[in-house]
């Protein structure tokens, strides 16, 4: 049986619920497909009302849907509800999607003659979603693909299934039946959704990625896959000390760290004793507990593998020969706790500063110049985003460029997703074509070049 348990109460059961075995993944795909003809068919103005129309479902629960992402994922409350927005405003944002150009023409073979290409949809998207971004991931991957055309089943993390049903239940009256399925469940559901979807989109680890990446590209279907992040902020000499670091305080600890793109690594040039003292300070004044509270920034980590993880990682590095600056001790109360920790005193080599370990846990690591950062920075097999901190342009644009990341942020969070403009990352942090803006179609679409002659030449 599949369960979902409340982060800050394990006692609290939310779900329980048979995972869907193979038949039942096939038998959605085929009710997706059934139901995706007539919607590729449908004009482009009805895909876009029904998109309207779900975004509008979304908003009028967006209360119930909040309090819900609280208590299954752990979400602090502010972080929770401008999710759920986020959900809405994607939802409004592929419903212009759908009416944008579908192709391009291309100078024929005479003047009366049409050469063009026009896009169209796969067919069923397999979409495979991790827990920590319950409503927006499956929405930034659902949303497209059925704007252009597409049906979708949606394997969300067990540990979110509650919202996934809640999700498809409140969309469900705007579009046709069956066109938008979730099936409960964990790897075995997943891999098989790869066996019968058309295309895959997939978010969660580097491992898992992996191998939908090859069980899709052995089926000989599109696939993308988003995966971890081990994201640095480098902090300049000529940055203000204090807003560096609470921006990055922020990026680091908000949602416990457990965002793919969380700040895991301050890399501090010069002297890093100012940078360091209001870091510490910045983490320290986070306000830490319950999620349903507003003023929380920290609540629970999503289990006790997970919290197990960060202090594991956090005595490891002590063990090293790290200093533990705050933290690496498990929280009060019942629920998945931990301290939001710091380490410093680390070489760029130590296995906190090169794994991800999904928490609130980050290194500072102190560089000799921009050379030296820049090179910390790029000396991990992640590349998902990453941050500068100064107030002089030309250096921002210089080491801006230099960093192996699909995200640049200056004087920014690493946090924090555009849904309109593309979002991915490079080496193993990502792979496929990029997602959401208008990027998305590169997935959800394939295209056709047309030639049309006059009759006789
Ligand atoms: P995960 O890889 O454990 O699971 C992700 C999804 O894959 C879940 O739905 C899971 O049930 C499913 N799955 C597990 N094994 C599978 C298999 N063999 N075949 C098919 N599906 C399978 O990740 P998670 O713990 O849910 O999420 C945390 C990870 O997600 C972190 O590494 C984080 O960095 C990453 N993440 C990345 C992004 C991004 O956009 N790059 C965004 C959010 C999270």
């Amino acid at each position: 049986m599949l369960q979902s348990r409340s982060p800050q109460r394990p006692d609290e059961l939310l779900l329980e619920v048979e995972p869907t075995g193979a038949e039942g993944v096939a038998a959605a795909v085929g009710r997706a497909r059934a139901a995706g003809r007539g919607w590729a068919a449908a004009p482009a103005l009805q895909r876009s009302a029904a998109l309207v129309a779900a975004a509008e479902a979304l908003a009028g629960a967006a209360g119930e849907v909040t309090d819900l992402m609280v208590r299954e994922v752990g979400k602090p409350a502010s972080e929770a509800a401008a999710e759920t927005a986020r959900g809405v405003g994607i939802l409004r944002y592929y419903a212009q999607q759908a009416l944008d150009p579908d192709g391009e023409t291309y100078p024929g073979p005479s003047p009366a003659a049409l050469l063009l290409s026009r896009r169209r949809p796969r067919g069923v998207a397999g979409l495979i979603t991790p827990w920590n971004f319950p409503v927006a991931i499956p929405l930034w991957k659902a949303a497209p693909a059925l704007a252009y055309g597409n049906g979708v089943v949606l394997k969300a993390a067990s540990e979110a299934t509650a919202l996934a049903l809640r999700l498809a239940e409140l969309l469900a009256p705007a579009l046709p039946d069956g066109l938008f399925q979730v099936v409960p469940g964990g790897a075995a559901t997943g891999t098989a959704l790869i066996e019968r979807a058309d295309c895959v989109s997939f978010t969660g680890s580097v491992e898992v990625g992996r191998q939908v990446a090859i069980a899709a590209t052995t089926r000989g279907i599109p696939s993308q896959v988003e995966m971890g992040g081990l994201n640095a902020s480098i902090v300049l000499p000529d940055a203000d000390p204090q807003r560096a670091a609470a921006t990055i305080a922020g990026a680091a600890m908000g949602y416990a760290g457990q965002k793919c793109t969380a700040t895991s690594r301050a890399i501090v040039v010069g002297d890093p004793a100012r940078f360091t003292d209001a870091l510490v300070a910045a983490v320290e004044g986070l306000a830490v507990g319950d999620p349903a509270e507003q003023r929380t920034v920290v609540g629970p980590v999503i289990n006790e593998p997970a919290r197990r993880a960060v202090l594991e990682a956090a005595e490891q590095a002590a063990a090293a020969g790290g200093r533990l600056l705050t933290g690496g001790r498990a929280g009060n109360g019942a629920g998945w706790f931990v301290e939001p920790t710091l380490v410093d005193r680390l070489p760029p080599d130590a296995r906190l500063a090169q794994e991800e370990v999904f928490g609130p846990i980050a290194v500072v690591l102190p560089a000799a110049d921009e050379d030296q950062a820049v090179a910390i920075a790029n000396g991990v097999r992640y590349g998902l985003v990453g941050a500068v901190f100064t107030r002089d342009l030309d250096r921002a644009l210089t080491v801006a460029a230099r960093l192996d990341t699909g995200l640049i942020r200056v004087n920014a969070p690493t946090s924090g997703v555009d849904f309109h403009a593309p979002f991915g990352g490079e080496k193993d942090s990502s792979f496929g074509p990029r997602e959401q803006g208008k990027a998305a179609r590169e997935l959800y679409t394939s295209t056709r070049t047309i030639t049309v002659l006059p009759e006789g030449g």
